[in-house]
């Protein structure tokens, strides 16, 4: 691909330096695990994400299954999730005992649906993971309203959301407690694996930091039946390097973000996410919807430009949980996975590079859409 979907590599490039100083400092520290470059780190996320406490984890799939076994969620009880999100956040459910209970996404965003949510919750529901989907933070005034109503957890998926804000509020302090993400495709990425949960509950946090570290308090003390799921030192060390491009990274995403809305905008065939005003997204992805994907995936590879499809098949149509949730039951879900197609975006992105797409885009719909219209005409009775 000429332009690729995401650059991975030259996305950072602008940190390169800071990063491999970080990577040395680290070899020859001789400390890889649980030292002052994870301490460091957690501090500077927990301020950024304005919270008390932040724990560093192996995963964003642990930060999530953690933060549930830390709030004491497990077998028996019911944790409401979006039908449209990757894959981890239903897993996340499972891994913890607990049992995920699809709730279909609202049209234009694809976000969860309040409403769709309150109508869910039953006897055994004890929390609701909202995920800030391409970037997009949640409905968090909703939300946290019915979780504080029904007496349940309001747990973020922020693994898309590094520096989103929702009403000025940072994405990782709307909720109860937050899962972030540093799988190197995010806007915040390691060089491998990591994650991180956030709270303002100082013992949930406690509680989690044991649990991720054998169950351990002290060193050989073992208070319960915990995991070993730890950020390591090198990778906070290029979190904490790479920390003060964000603003500037994210501030790139929105610029072409909001090019390509008002380029694509008024091109038929074309919807565009719909963006709420209280929200300031991360702008992770840049998903538009088109009725015919799979042909405009193909033309716009067949011009060098990489796409990618977020998500292709929802959790509930997944062989994990197709049997436990009947095919067709998340109509909204179903129409995002069907026809949802994302461009490429990210901070390496040229100026010249997204002009291309754009044009390709356009030309591509409006073709596909003047050769579908004299059918459409044919049918209008004279
Ligand atoms: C990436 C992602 C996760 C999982 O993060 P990992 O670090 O890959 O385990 C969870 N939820 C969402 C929405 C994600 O995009």
């Amino acid at each position: 691909m000429t332009v690729p979907f995401y650059d991975v590599g030259a996305s950072q490039a602008s940190a390169a330096t800071a990063i491999e100083a970080a990577v040395a400092r680290v070899v020859r520290s001789g400390w890889y695990v649980l030292g002052p470059e994870v301490a460091a780190f957690e501090a500077a996320w927990a301020a950024r994400c304005g919270v008390a406490s932040c724990v560093g984890v192996g995963n964003g799939l642990d930060a999530l299954r953690l933060i549930l076994l830390g709030l004491g969620i497990g077998p028996g009880d019911e944790v409401l999730v979006p039908a449209h999100t990757f894959v981890a956040t239903w897993l996340a459910v499972t891994a913890a005992g607990a049992t995920p209970v699809g709730v279909d996404v609202l049209p234009g965003s694809g976000l969860l649906d309040p409403g769709a949510a309150a109508a869910a919750v039953g006897p055994r529901t004890a929390a609701v993971i909202g995920v800030h989907l391409y970037g997009q933070p949640v409905d968090a005034d909703a939300l946290a309203g019915l979780c504080a109503s029904a007496g349940l957890a309001f747990v973020e998926d922020a693994a898309q959301a590094h520096g989103a804000e929702w009403q000025g509020v940072p994405a990782g302090s709307l909720g109860t407690a937050a899962a972030f993400s540093f799988y190197p495709g995010k806007n915040l990425g390691a060089l491998g694996d990591g994650g991180a949960v956030t709270t303002g509950d100082v013992a949930l946090a406690e509680r989690i930091r044991r649990l991720a570290n054998y169950g351990s308090s002290a060193r050989y003390v073992h208070d319960v039946a915990g995991t070993n799921s730890r950020l390591d030192e090198l990778q906070a060390a290029v979190l904490t390097a790479k920390l003060d491009h964000l603003p500037t990274w994210n501030g790139r995403r929105a610029e072409l973000a909001q090019r390509y809305r008002h380029a694509l905008g008024d091109v038929p065939g074309i919807e565009l996410l719909e963006v709420d005003p209280r929200a300031s997204s991360a702008w992770h992805l840049f998903p538009i919807r088109v009725d015919d994907r799979d042909r405009l995936a193909a033309h716009l590879a067949a011009d060098g430009i990489g796409t990618s499809i977020h998500y292709p098949v929802p959790p509930h149509r997944s062989g994990a949980f197709s049997a436990t949730h009947g095919a067709g039951c998340f109509p909204v879900a179903d129409d995002w996975s069907a026809r949802c197609l994302s461009l490429p975006l990210g901070p390496a992105l040229t100026d010249a590079d997204h002009a291309r797409v754009v044009r390709a885009t356009t030309e591509a719909s409006s073709a596909r859409w003047a050769a579908a219209q004299p059918a459409a005409r044919s049918v209008v009775p004279s």
